[in-house]
């Protein structure tokens, strides 16, 4: 794994290397410097599995966090648990990255202020189709097609699929579908390269 520094993640996301899970909690903590219990878990475990380190991590929490949460706040409040994460708090457990099938089974958000979760299990067919269209998907063919893998639950075709509408030029054939976060972004990375 290539070292992730804190200063890439939004080239990265805009260069569409992170699946939609991400990329919704990538740019609510962005955009609105919020990121609930279980986002800051996801998010933070899957930017732990590609391979960001606990300091940069710090920096990245801490630097997109701000204004809305001050640096004493982050320091008592969320360095421990970012720490925790990497197995250097508390139990010192190594703590893996949840997988698709861990993220689609676990509860979705309840409000705007939540961005955990998968976007192709939670979003409604109306707001995902507006989200594709903006990130480029345009087609009724390829849209019908992933809205009808939701409709039969099968939420990693659909990522697969926007994977491969995203990334036109990735020939590249793959015996497996999407089935972690960590592995959406390492296709395209490595693509990238
Ligand atoms: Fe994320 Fe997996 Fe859902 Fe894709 S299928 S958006 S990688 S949880």
């Amino acid at each position: 794994t290539d070292t992730i520094r804190a200063n890439m993640i939004d080239g990265l996301a805009a260069q569409k290397h992170f699946p939609l899970c991400m990329l919704t909690m990538q740019r609510k903590l962005k955009t609105d410097h919020v990121a609930k219990y279980t986002a800051r878990r996801q998010y933070g475990l899957f930017l732990k599995g590609i391979g960001m380190g606990v300091e940069d991590a710090l920096v990245y929490w801490r630097s997109n966090f701000a204004p809305r949460i001050a640096d004493d706040k982050f320091d008592k409040e969320y360095r421990y648990n970012i720490r925790y994460l990497y197995g250097l708090e508390g139990s010192r457990r190594n703590q893996r990255p949840f997988n698709c099938i861990q993220i689609i089974n676990g509860d979705q958000p309840r409000d705007r202020e939540e961005s955990h979760g998968c976007p192709y299990k939670y979003l409604a067919p109306q707001a995902l189709e507006e989200k594709l269209q903006s990130m480029g998907i345009t087609d009724k063919q390829s849209l019908s097609e992933i809205r009808s893998y939701n409709e039969s639950s099968l939420y990693h075709l659909s990522c697969t699929k926007v994977y491969e509408l995203t990334h036109p030029n990735d020939k590249t054939v793959y015996s497996e579908r999407i089935m972690t976060p960590q592995a959406y972004f390492q296709r395209s990375w490595n693509h990238a390269k």
